[in-house]
């Protein structure tokens, strides 16, 4: 299968990264499918994700990192690759980031020495807990609750849609104290937190929900207070943009796996490929991913020149390029017919996947108005 070529080559100085990544993508992709259905944790997957050492790039050098800071660029080059391949490997890649950057940000000096060097090595898996039974885009709305008292932090909830719950080793979690939001660490075999399986998505997705009602010591808290959320929309500014990528990976394979099949199979005598209408999907598709891409790579720029801001526009890159994967693959299942919806298909699977990723890390209408409000504020143009 020729890849679709692209107009913008890798930024200088990513080779070694995408070479490491590639690899690593190269060799779980002979058991892909099988893992992106599964929802416990593939041990072939860890153990490929701890021996290739990416997960080295979501942590500071001086935790055991491979970069000073962490760099949204090298994350994005990594995740576009992975996700080509395996959502799976992907998704536990980018976790170890997602779940851990709080720490990097705003965590204690015990915090960041007891778990970052553990998350680099992939040893200890990371997770961000924030969704709630009756609470996702509308933070507002949190209702799980931390109290402090006598010495002691009770945090007491329900987590639900939690990536990697059940396999990781800790989890950020952001809750209700008093009239703000606190961040707290709470390490996976704490008494009263307990695991239960589901909701299943038709995405990959290792997780579930998590009941909570637990005793924390004050040492807990990540950051001051009512100030969790500040490491929250840093993990979001820096991660959310690698969405985008995860999403270009996707459509990349999506253009990649329909050419192929618009070459070989034929209609009146001649390949799809050449019939103008299948042209044209294909030719959209490509337009749009190149488009989609300039932006994220833009912005993971933006993003590694100050990784404290750049909410909006890691939102923006991450809305247009989950909407493209989206109108992107449902032009590539056209393309291929009943193949394209065949169960257990590669296009089926990069169907689910791409439908969920315009809803995780922040639905596309959510999205709009944090893209909004910066259009209407004061701040200079870049
Ligand atoms: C595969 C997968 C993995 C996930 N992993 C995690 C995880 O690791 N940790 C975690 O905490 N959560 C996780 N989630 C949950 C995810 O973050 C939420 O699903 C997401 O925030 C949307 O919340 P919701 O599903 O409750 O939808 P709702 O908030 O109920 O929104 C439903 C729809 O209403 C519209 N809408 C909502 N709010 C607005 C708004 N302000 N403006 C305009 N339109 C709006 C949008 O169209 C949206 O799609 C995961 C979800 C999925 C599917």
């Amino acid at each position: 299968m020729r890849p679709t070529p692209t107009l913008m080559p890798l930024p200088d100085g990513y080779a070694e990264i995408a070479r490491r990544a590639s690899s690593a993508a190269a060799e779980v992709a002979p058991f892909a499918s099988e893992t992106d259905e599964s929802a416990t944790l593939d041990p072939r997957l860890l153990e490929t994700l701890r021996r290739t050492g990416l997960s080295r790039f979501v942590v500071p050098a001086a935790f055991g990192g491979e970069t000073e800071r962490v760099d949204p660029v090298a994350i994005c080059v990594i995740r576009e690759i992975l996700m080509s391949e395996s959502s799976h490997l992907d998704s536990l890649f980018s976790l170890q980031g997602i779940g851990s950057y709080a720490l990097t940000v705003a965590g204690s000096a015990e915090q960041r020495a007891a778990w970052l060097p553990r998350v680099a090595n992939a040893e200890a898996l990371a997770a961000l807990a924030i969704t709630e039974p009756d609470a996702g885009s509308d933070l507002r709305a949190l209702s799980s609750t931390i109290t402090e008292r006598a010495g002691t932090l009770h945090l007491s909830g329900t987590k639900t849609a939690i990536s990697n719950a059940g396999v990781a080793a800790f989890y950020t979690v952001l809750a209700r104290e008093g009239d703000g939001l606190s961040a707290v660490l709470l390490p996976a075999e704490t008494r009263g937190l307990e695991y239960l399986p589901g909701p299943e998505f038709m995405a990959a997705h290792i997780g579930g929900t998590l009941s909570i009602d637990v005793d924390l010591p004050l040492t807990a808290r990540i950051g001051p207070p009512g100030r969790g959320l500040a490491p929250v929309l840093a993990t979001l500014s820096v991660f959310r943009v690698s969405v985008a990528a995860q999403a270009l990976g996707l459509a990349r394979k999506a253009i990649d796996v329909a050419v192929a099949h618009a070459d070989t199979r034929t209609s009146g005598g001649q390949p799809l490929a050449r019939l103008p209408a299948v042209a044209e999907l294909l030719a959209r598709s490509w337009t749009e991913l190149e488009m989609a891409r300039l932006l994220t790579y833009r912005v993971a720029e933006l993003a590694r020149a100050n990784t404290g801001a750049g909410i909006a526009e890691s939102s923006m890159a991450k809305v247009a390029a989950a909407e493209m994967a989206g109108r992107v693959v449902d032009r590539c299942v056209q393309v291929m017919g009943r193949f394209g919806v065949e169960r257990g298909g590669r296009m089926e699977r990069l169907y689910r996947q791409a439908r969920a990723m315009r809803i995780y890390e922040g639905a596309s209408e959510a999205l709009w108005p944090v893209i909004g409000r910066e259009l209407f504020s004061e701040k200079t143009s870049r």
